[in-house]
């Protein structure tokens, strides 16, 4: 592919990488039968100018970057116009039996969902580098935003300790899922997903978003039912009063479930995940909009 190729084929181009990527080998949980991951990716596009990024940097702080500031940022001599970037977004849904297992368990993580923290992860970050390189030597500058070295957390006033950018935010605006209750993304696919995103100056079509707000997917927000996100959630960091407390789940995942994986698994990671699975919102969109 060449900066001549018009623009749908850029999209078809990107998303045929991804998928490839997605089934090839590498997608893989390192586990005995060398069992995937994840299964089949959504893909969705988002422009540099879209207004929804600047909103986002309104309700975040003023420290969250928008897909033109962390193009120059990363591209200093380069100029462009925010309408010739595309943010590119992936989510990459937990593999069936991943998803089984760790329905069965209740506070501590079930072997393959640690190993899709880990080694899926992996995968997600090698799919990252490599899109990047392939956008580059076909002449489209990008740059993945949390690999960049402007990605770091800051204390926003309104939601806590949050990043310079979110790949879950990313996958909203490209039109891949709204939030939840517990704060994950529901999309068609299910909330027991990772994501990804990489900005580059390239021209695609951006996908529709086919929801209003960014809530609209949410049994709880839509409807004022469900919540089963808060029963499964082991820390008490989910309630139907004051949705996601960071902090509560942030001690959780990063206390006990590092050393139960250590300990019970063999590799260094940390997995929770438990309002991911067995909720209505697992594995697509439970909301008719
Ligand atoms: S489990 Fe229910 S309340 Fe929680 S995010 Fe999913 S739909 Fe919303
Ligand atoms: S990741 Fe774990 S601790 Fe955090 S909100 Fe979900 S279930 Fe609770």
């Amino acid at each position: 592919m060449t900066k001549s190729m018009q623009v749908n084929d850029a999209g078809l181009w990107v998303k045929e990488f991804i998928e490839g990527f997605v089934a090839s080998g590498e997608n893989s949980l390192k586990n005995e039968s060398n069992d995937p991951a994840w299964g089949k990716p959504l893909i969705g596009f988002s422009r540099g100018d879209d207004p929804i990024y600047t909103q986002m940097k309104e309700d975040i702080g003023s420290f969250f970057l928008t897909p033109p500031e962390i193009f120059a940022k990363t591209f200093p001599s380069i100029t462009v116009r925010p309408d010739e970037l595309t943010v590119i977004s992936w989510i990459l849904p937990q593999a069936e039996t991943t998803k089984r297992d760790h329905r069965k368990e209740t506070t501590l993580p079930s072997e393959r969902w640690a190993r899709a923290r880990k080694y899926g992860e992996e995968f997600n970050a090698k799919l990252r580098k490599q899109l990047v390189e392939m956008l580059v030597e076909a002449g489209y500058e990008a740059v993945a935003p949390i690999d960049s070295p402007f990605w770091t957390q800051k204390m926003s006033e309104r939601y806590g300790l949050s990043s310079t950018w979110s790949e879950r935010h990313a996958a909203f605006a490209s039109g891949l899922g709204t939030f939840g209750l517990c704060d994950g993304l529901i999309t068609p696919v299910g909330k027991a997903m990772r994501c990804g995103s990489v900005v580059a100056h390239i021209q695609i079509p951006p996908s529709q978003r086919p929801y209003k707000d960014h809530q609209d997917y949410c049994l709880f927000f839509a409807k004022g039912i469900c919540g089963k996100c808060a029963d499964r959630c082991p820390a008490g960091a989910i309630s139907r009063e004051k949705g996601h407390d960071k902090e509560k789940c942030r001690a959780y995942v990063s206390g006990l479930t590092k050393e139960y994986v250590l300990s019970h698994f063999g590799f260094e990671s940390y997995a929770c995940g438990f309002c991911q699975v067995g909720v209505p919102c697992e594995s697509g969109i439970p909301v008719k909009v």
